[in-house]
């Protein structure tokens, strides 16, 4: 079936994996975190340290309930500014700091990372390394690969309606031909980013495979598509043979025999 080369070459492993991870820290996070406990469903929160274009965070107490409740929380760097965009010790500084600052107010280790605004080249990963991070998401999107590079985790869908074109720009972007083809001829009669994620989900309890769900909390509550966000969870909870894990838990649970040291590619994006 086509798909599976979207699917990757995840040798023989039929591991159903879902995941969830939110970005940006905005209080509207904790009913997320609400809707997905209800449900059983993990998830990662990526927190940048003084919050979105001047929006609200997360309170410190908020931080430490939702790692209490069983959530990641993630760096998302100090102030949400591109990575691309920082010189090389501004750089090193705002992935360190935002490291450490997480890891005191929660007392645990904060081993994953969020590029801001998706973007980062292969001296990011360099310097995410070196300040003790496992891993880092992207926002590349109609992923069900178990096989990606550590420092480039991919999504399958984004709680966020786009247009057919931005799905086509995304794979675009990450040189993706494969998952091209697969949209183009498979996937993009489907109307909403509800029915997408659905058959998508669908394709990994055939096959299986890793379905990452990511959002904005924000962006949800300016849109008003919490009843889309509530049917899409429903839909995805509660499934035999699926392991609900948080972003750091896949990495661990993912094959590391399976799992690519080293970038392939560095892709500004
Ligand atoms: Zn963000």
């Amino acid at each position: 079936m086509r798909l599976n080369r979207t699917n990757g070459n995840n040798g023989g492993c039929k591991r159903k994996v879902v995941t969830t991870s939110w970005d940006d820290g905005d209080p509207s996070d904790m009913k997320i975190a609400d809707l997905l406990r209800s449900r059983g469903l993990a998830g990662t929160f990526y927190v940048p340290i003084t919050g979105y274009q001047g929006r609200k965070t997360l309170a410190p107490d908020d931080l430490r309930t939702l790692s209490s409740w069983g959530f990641e929380i993630g760096a998302h760097s100090l102030s949400h500014k591109s990575l691309t965009d920082l010189s090389g010790e501004e750089l090193v500084r705002d992935v360190t700091m935002c490291k450490e600052t997480l890891e005191q107010t929660i007392s645990q280790e904060v081993p994953m990372f969020c590029y801001p605004r998706g973007r980062y080249n292969r001296n990011i990963i360099e310097q995410l390394r070196r300040a003790g991070y496992k891993g880092a998401r992207t926002t590349r999107m109609l992923s069900l690969k178990t096989d990606f590079v550590a420092f480039e985790m991919p999504t399958t869908i984004q709680a966020y309606p786009h247009p057919r074109m931005a799905y086509v720009r995304n794979l675009g972007r990450a040189r993706n031909i494969p998952g091209l083809v697969d949209y183009l001829s498979e996937l993009q009669h489907f109307r909403s980013w509800v029915e997408l994620g659905k058959e998508l989900f669908n394709q990994v309890l055939k096959q299986g495979g890793v379905w990452h769900l990511y959002g904005h909390s924000w962006e949800i509550e300016q849109l008003g598509v919490w009843n889309e966000l509530r049917e899409m969870l429903d839909y995805i909870a509660n499934r035999k043979d699926v392991t609900y894990v948080t972003n750091g838990q896949l990495l661990s649970l993912v094959n590391e025999s399976t799992m690519k040291s080293q970038p392939l590619s560095a892709v500004g994006v």
